[in-house]
């Protein structure tokens, strides 16, 4: 025979460490969906678009007012010109002289305009800055938030992932010490009923149904290397020992 070296527990020994891998598994699914995680997420992306928007805005105006900046220079250049000319003493005809002192009065008068215009944009900007700013280390500040919730989670995850990866190969080993036509046993009833097949027997009542053994079967429950059947459940049926607290505190605690 193979499975010399099984015993009876094994049985106990697989059933506590496949809960616990399901424990483990949904540990790692529910730290993997963390709320906070997804509220700080939320917070940030609301911060994020209104800096964006913000920081849209800003550029528009910054543009609008490099465009104004420009126009006035040119102007300007315009004036400095008719100014040499209107000193040079080159122009000899009086209309001409007018014509040149309306257009650097247009062009000044304009220039002035454009000049109140740019004050305008230019407090504007002043008022959005703190803004930008603002929200920026706000975004920025979630963000890190985020880096350092994910961290931790991440950490956490490694942590549970470790021992699942231990369990996995205590499974491994057991599953080789159990009895093939006992395992198929065991994988039917574990798929039929809530994925618990073994159940122990303590004080005449079923540890997994909570219902009390007919005394009739009871009585006849009564070799500690045997299995029985639950006959309120129908899983496999261990009588209670010391070695099985013993098993299901050990592995619980992994
Ligand atoms: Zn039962």
């Amino acid at each position: 025979m193979n499975n010399v070296n099984f015993d009876l527990l094994d049985l106990v020994r697989l059933q506590l460490i496949e809960q616990n891998i399901v424990r483990k598994i949904n540990e790692i699914n529910s730290l993997k969906k963390s709320e906070k995680l997804t509220e700080l997420e939320t917070a940030f992306n609301l911060a994020n678009k209104e800096f964006e928007g913000l920081e849209k805005e800003y550029l528009q105006i910054e543009y609008e007012r490099k465009k104004i900046d420009d126009r006035i220079s040119l102007q300007s250049e315009k004036i400095k010109k008719i100014e040499e000319k209107l000193f040079s003493g080159t122009i000899t005809s009086s209309k001409e002289l007018v014509n040149y002192q309306e257009e650097m009065n247009a062009l000044k008068q304009n220039n002035d305009e454009l000049e109140n215009r740019e004050i305008e944009l230019m407090i504007k900007i002043d008022d959005f800055k703190p803004k930008i700013e603002q929200t920026e280390q706000k975004k920025d500040k979630f963000l890190q938030e985020i880096k350092l919730l994910k961290d931790d989670i991440g950490a956490r995850i490694k942590v549970v992932e470790d021992k699942l990866k231990l369990l996995k190969e205590r499974r491994s080993l057991i599953l080789k010490k159990i009895p093939k036509d006992m395992l198929v046993k065991y994988e039917e009833l574990r798929a039929k009923k809530a994925g618990v097949a073994v159940t122990v027997m303590k004080n005449g009542f079923c540890t997994v149904c909570n219902m009390e053994i007919p005394v009739i079967d009871a009585d006849k429950i009564r070799d500690p290397d045997k299995i029985y059947k639950c006959p309120m459940c129908g899983r496999m049926l261990i009588i209670h020992s010391s070695g099985i607290e013993e098993i299901k505190s050990e592995i619980e605690t992994l």
